[in-house]
C-alpha cells in the first residue's frame, strides 16, 4: 500500500520526513490540518520497530490533534511529530537541535511541544533553532507543565457526568478506579479525593503509586486488576486502547472519564460502551485542558503579552459546555458520545476550511 492509499493518511495536508546525517535524527512530522490555524501537537520519541509503525502512529496522532484543538475551540490545526529512537539511550542536545532545524524548515505551519519520551528540556534545546516550539517554562509567556490543567479538565468533566448520573455535586459515596497515577493521574486523584471519592489506583511505577495512594487514602490493585474494580467510574490515565473487547466485559462502571489519548481500541468500542449504558467522556475532549494551556503560550507570544490564566479558564468553561452539548445530543440523537464529538469537531474544521476558501476566492 502506498502512502496515498493509506486510510491513516486520508485528510492530511502533508507528511514530512527528516534525516540528519550528523546526529542520526530520523523524524516524521505529519500536518493533518491548518484550516483553523498552524498545526500544533507534541513530539513523541519512541523506539518504533519500523518506519512504517512510526508513520502510522504520527498520522493517527496528528489527526487526533485536529479534533482536539477544534473541540477546544483553539485557533490551531492538528499536527504531530515523532522521532524514531530510544528516549532512554539515544537522546542528546544535538539531536533536538537537529529536530528544531527540521521544524524550522516548515516555516511555522507546525508548532511542536513535549509528548511521550520528550521533556521540556529537550524542547528548550530545539527552541534554540526555531521559534516554533511551545510548552516552555521560561519567559513571561511560558505555560509550563500542562498536566495540572489537563487533570483539572478531566475532573470538571467527571463532576458533570456525576451530576447527570447520580444527581449530586460532589463524589461522596462514589468510587473511582484510576489507571496510571503519573503527572495527570496524580493531580486527578488529589481532586477526586478532595471531592469525597473513594479511590482504587494502579500503576506500574511502584514508587509513584505508593506516594499517591498514601496522600489520597487510596486502595492499590495490580495493573491488570483495575478492570475488575468495583467502581462507579473508570479513569484511564496511562495508555491508549485500554477500552477493548477484552476489558469491556470486565468493567463494572457507569462512566469512563480519563486523560489517556486514544482510549477506544477502535470506534466500534464507543458504540459498545453506549449499548452498555456507560457514559463515555470522549478522550480528546475531556483531556483538552493541557493543549489549551499551551495555546495560551502561543497567543501571548504572538501578541507580545504575558501568559493569561483567565483566558485558559474561559476556554475550559467553554470546553465543558461543549461536553454538556455532546452528552445532550448523545441522549437526544441516541448516538454514542464519541460520534457526536467527532461530528462537532469535523463541523468546526470544515467551517474553517470553507471560510478560508471563500477568502481565497474573494482575494
Ligand atoms: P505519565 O507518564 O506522567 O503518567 C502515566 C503513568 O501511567 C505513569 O506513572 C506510568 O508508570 C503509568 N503506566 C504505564 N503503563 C501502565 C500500565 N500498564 N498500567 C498502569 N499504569 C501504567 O503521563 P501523563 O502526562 O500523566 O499522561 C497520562 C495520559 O494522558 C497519556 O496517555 C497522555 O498521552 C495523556 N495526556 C496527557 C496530557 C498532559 O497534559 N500530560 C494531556 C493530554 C493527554
Amino acid at each position: 500500500m502506498t502512502l496515498f492509499d493509506s486510510p491513516d493518511f486520508a485528510g492530511h495536508e502533508g507528511v514530512h520526513a527528516f534525516f540528519d546525517e550528523k546526529t542520526g535524527l530520523k523524524a516524521i512530522v505529519a500536518v493533518h490540518s491548518t484550516a483553523r490555524g498552524p498545526a500544533a501537537g507534541g513530539c513523541r520519541m519512541w523506539n518504533y520497530e519500523s518506519a512504517q509503525d512510526a508513520l502510522t502512529d504520527v498520522l493517527r496522532l496528528s489527526r487526533g490533534m485536529s479534533y482536539k484543538n477544534a473541540i477546544a475551540d483553539l485557533d490551531l490545526g492538528g499536527g504531530k511529530a515523532v522521532i524514531i529512537g530510544d528516549s532512554r539511550t539515544q537522546k542528546n542536545p544535538e539531536l533536538f537541535r537537529a529536530f528544531g532545524r527540521a521544524v524550522n524548515s516548515l516555516g511555522g505551519m507546525y508548532y511542536s511541544a513535549e509528548d511521550v519520551g520528550v521533556s521540556v528540556a529537550d524542547i528548550a534545546e530545539a527552541r534554540k533553532e526555531t521559534p516554533y516550539m511551545l510548552g516552555l517554562n521560561d519567559g513571561k509567556w511560558g505555560s509550563g507543565d500542562p498536566s495540572p490543567v489537563t487533570a483539572d479538565g478531566v475532573y470538571r468533566a467527571t463532576l458533570r457526568a456525576v451530576k447527570r448520573l447520580w444527581k449530586q455535586d460532589d463524589l461522596n459515596g462514589l468510587t473511582v478506579a484510576v489507571q496510571g497515577v503519573g503527572h495527570v493521574g496524580g493531580y486527578l486523584c488529589d481532586h477526586l479525593h478532595k471531592a469525597g471519592a473513594k479511590l482504587i489506583v494502579t500503576d506500574v511505577n511502584q514508587a509513584v503509586l505508593r506516594e499517591v495512594a498514601e496522600r489520597t487514602n487510596a486502595t492499590i490493585v495490580a495493573p491488570d486488576e483495575i478492570y475488575d474494580a468495583q467502581a462507579e467510574i473508570y479513569a484511564p490515565c496511562a495508555l491508549g486502547a485500554t477500552l477493548n473487547q477484552d476489558t469491556l466485559p470486565r468493567l463494572k462502571c457507569k462512566a469512563v472519564i480519563g486523560a489517556a489519548n486514544n482510549q477506544l481500541a477502535h470506534p466500534g468500542i464507543g458504540q459498545w460502551l453506549y449499548d452498555m449504558e456507560v457514559l463515555y467522556g470522549p478522550d480528546y475532549l475531556v483531556n483538552g485542558g493541557g493543549i489549551t494551556n499551551v495555546a495560551a503560550e502561543l497567543k501571548a507570544r504572538e501578541s507580545g503579552g504575558s501568559f493569561d490564566p483567565e483566558w485558559v479558564e474561559r476556554k475550559l468553561v467553554r470546553l465543558m459546555e461543549t461536553f454538556d452539548e455532546v452528552l445532550d445530543r448523545s441522549e437526544a440523537e441516541k448516538r454514542p458520545t464519541h460520534e457526536v464529538a467527532d461530528a462537532i469537531a469535523e463541523g468546526r474544521i470544515q467551517a474553517a476550511k470553507d471560510a478560508k476558501e471563500a477568502a481565497r476566492k474573494a482575494a
